[in-house]
């Protein structure tokens, strides 16, 4: 019988999600590298498996892909720290952190929350649970991304500026994790735009590959 955080669409409670987290990223964007993790949430309404398609979200005109590694929790836990972190990783899962950037800007600009610009639902495409076996070193795999085939990230998750370990253990100083909770663990440099019509593919090295078109609102 399969363990209930392999099935972590269905029984999940939370996505939180980690940004700005790729050194370079935060230097094609001129940003300082942040000093602790920043975190946000996604709805697990937010998921989409293959052979669903990525919704623009009405009103949007710049929607941006982002692909990350998602890690899987195993069991519950609570402040713990990063040297516990790895007993509690059940497994990964390939992700994409859809966003509404032209939302994003303005509820930056204006000191809003991100729900809406991150959360809106097909915002988190995934695939399906990749087990620890598949990725014997998370701390340096690699993550692209393409679309309509023209490679546009193409990274390690050696470029992490705050280890998965560490990330864990800092979420878990303000939030339970529980059994299929995912924490996405941010997205390296390429992140850009992609619009209806387009089809974006992406990977976990060679690991695991996961497409979705994208299409307007109806
Ligand atoms: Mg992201």
């Amino acid at each position: 019988m399969s363990e209930t955080y392999t099935n972590f669409k269905e029984n999940g409670k939370k996505i939180i999600a980690v940004c700005r987290n790729y050194r370079g990223l935060t230097a094609a964007q001129g940003i300082p590298n942040p000093e602790k993790p920043i975190l946000f949430m996604k709805p697990t309404s937010a998921y989409i498996s293959e052979g669903q398609n990525i919704k623009i979200p009405v009103g949007c005109k710049l929607l941006y892909h982002e692909v990350e590694l998602g890690i899987v929790i195993r069991k519950r836990c609570k402040k713990i720290s990063p040297s516990e972190a790895d007993d509690f990783i059940g497994g990964f899962l390939l992700a994409l952190d859809m966003t509404a950037k032209d939302f994003h800007i303005e509820a930056k600009e204006k000191s809003r929350p991100w729900f809406l610009c991150k959360g809106f639902d097909t915002s988190c495409p995934v695939s399906n649970f990749v087990s620890k076996d598949q990725i014997p070193d998370y701390s340096d795999v690699g993550l692209w991304l393409k679309v309509d085939g023209v490679m546009k990230q193409d990274s390690s998750t050696s470029d992490m500026i705050f280890s998965i370990p560490k990330i864990i253990s800092y979420v878990s100083e303000y939030f339970t994790l529980e059994s299929g909770d995912v924490i996405l663990t941010g997205t390296p440099a390429g992140s850009g735009p992609v619009y209806a019509g387009q089809s974006i593919e992406c990977g976990i090295a060679d690991i695991v590959s996961m497409k979705f078109s994208v299409v307007d609102t109806i």
